[in-house]
């Protein structure tokens, strides 16, 4: 994916490494601990001086710690961020989810919540995906308002007296959530309770002026940006800590854990955290799942091929070969340069399967004439060359087919 991270740094992403474990008590204020993460899911141990710490069951909160514990409040705002890497939930493993799964999420802190921030950074992601090969990807968003009684919470006390009236035909799991996080009843995949959950009050009718002028905004944002989505009003997302926009992707070929990307907006998290009150919003990204949809698809990243492999023969024509894979690399081709002097025959066989573009054969003659011998390994095709016309040959079929 190194080369796919590009995409971040042209909106002006630069990447953050977060450590693997932090204070448990950083998930249970961030992500909430009732929240099936926190209460079930985390990893948790005792330190020596029984502190409790966990494996980081998601990154956003070590982001907004590590805004708070470096002052990055005082950096040109927003700060934009990407990381990537390992998370680890006590989940039940099935295709698509991992106990310990891997994450590549981005998050803009400070600055303003103007819509356009919104609609960026979603524009972002999809071009990712694009630039990943990922097709059919389909983006849901919604608003989940903001936690004020003419807003969020007026929603939910709605939602759980619907709930109340319905409970007993809901599965076990539901119903307990109509006590603890009525929100989370619509994200049940129950077949059983989808004509249920149909009948439920939508929360885009009780946002706020505010909330609901922001969300219409977005929505504006991305037409504007040619970024295509769908409106889910069942799109509420796990975590507490949520507001406003909500978003998520969806991949083909991953059975029912198709989500391939979840984010939204968290403006209070970094106050709640201990900071100072900051805007934020950011996403995550699931890369096994982006693997296996690819791969379904026939899309897979099969390790790239190299570009020039050394077929050499002979001591002098390994001197020469480890000079010209020296010069090679540093025009930034990538060389596969065998450490052992193999038949000419077999090193062919060997770039072959290496799905190299060229094989450049250096035997005694070539390094007697100085002229080195090109193979065009899709076509069997060989020219000569000296060394510096190789290079300028080799650049200038990269830039034509760039
Ligand atoms: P979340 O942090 O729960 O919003 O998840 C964001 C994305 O991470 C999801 O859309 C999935 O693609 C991926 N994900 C979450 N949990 C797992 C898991 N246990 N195994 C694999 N991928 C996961």
């Amino acid at each position: 994916m190194a080369n796919e991270y590009k995409v971040f740094a042209t909106f002006g992403f630069g990447e953050i490494r977060l450590p693997i474990f932090e204070s448990t008590e950083l998930f249970a204020r961030a992500v909430g601990g009732e929240t099936d993460i926190v209460s079930k899911e985390m990893y948790s141990f005792e330190d020596r001086d029984e502190t409790s710490i966990s494996l980081r069951p998601e990154a956003t909160a070590s982001v907004c710690r590590a805004y708070i514990e470096h002052g990055m409040q005082s950096l040109a705002q927003p700060v934009k961020l990407f990381y990537a890497g390992p998370m680890f939930r006590r989940e039940r493993p099935q295709k698509g989810r991992y106990r310990q799964f891997y994450q590549i999420g981005a998050e803009i802190l400070g600055g303003t919540d103007a819509p356009g921030i919104d609609a960026e950074v979603i524009e972002m992601l999809m071009t990712f995906f694009d630039k990943c090969g990922l097709e059919g990807a389909t983006l849901y968003i919604n608003s989940i308002g903001h936690n004020a009684p003419e807003c969020r919470r007026g929603y939910v006390a709605d939602l759980k007296s619907a709930l109340e009236k319905v409970k007993d035909k809901l599965g076990p799991d539901s119903q307990r959530r109509v006590d603890t996080n009525p929100l989370r009843v619509l994200d049940s995949k129950l077949e059983s309770e989808q004509a249920i959950i149909a009948t439920l009050p939508h929360i885009a009718d009780h946002l706020c002026d505010e909330c609901k002028t922001h969300y219409d905004a977005v929505n504006r944002q991305l037409e504007v940006r040619g970024v295509l989505y769908r409106e889910n009003w069942r799109l509420v997302r796990g975590l507490d800590y949520y507001m406003r926009t909500t978003f998520e992707i969806t991949a083909p070929g991953l059975g029912s854990q198709n989500a391939v990307c979840g984010g939204g907006r968290y403006d209070g998290l970094v106050e709640l955290l201990g900071g100072p009150p900051t805007k934020g919003i950011g996403f995550a990204i699931g890369e096994d799942r982006l693997l296996l949809s690819l791969q379904e698809s026939g899309k897979s990243q099969a390790p790239k091929g190299r570009d020039v492999y050394i077929a050499w023969m002979g001591e002098r024509a390994y001197a020469a070969a480890i000079r010209a894979a020296k010069d090679l690399r540093k025009a930034g081709f990538s060389v596969e340069l065998p450490p052992l002097e193999l038949k000419f025959g077999k090193a062919l066989g060997q770039a072959d399967k290496l799905g190299a573009t060229y094989a450049l054969i250096l035997g005694d003659n070539e390094v007697s004439e100085a002229l080195w011998t090109l193979k065009t390994l899709s076509t069997g095709e060989q020219t000569k060359f000296t060394e510096p016309d190789l290079l300028d040959y080799l650049a200038k079929q990269r830039s034509t087919s760039s």
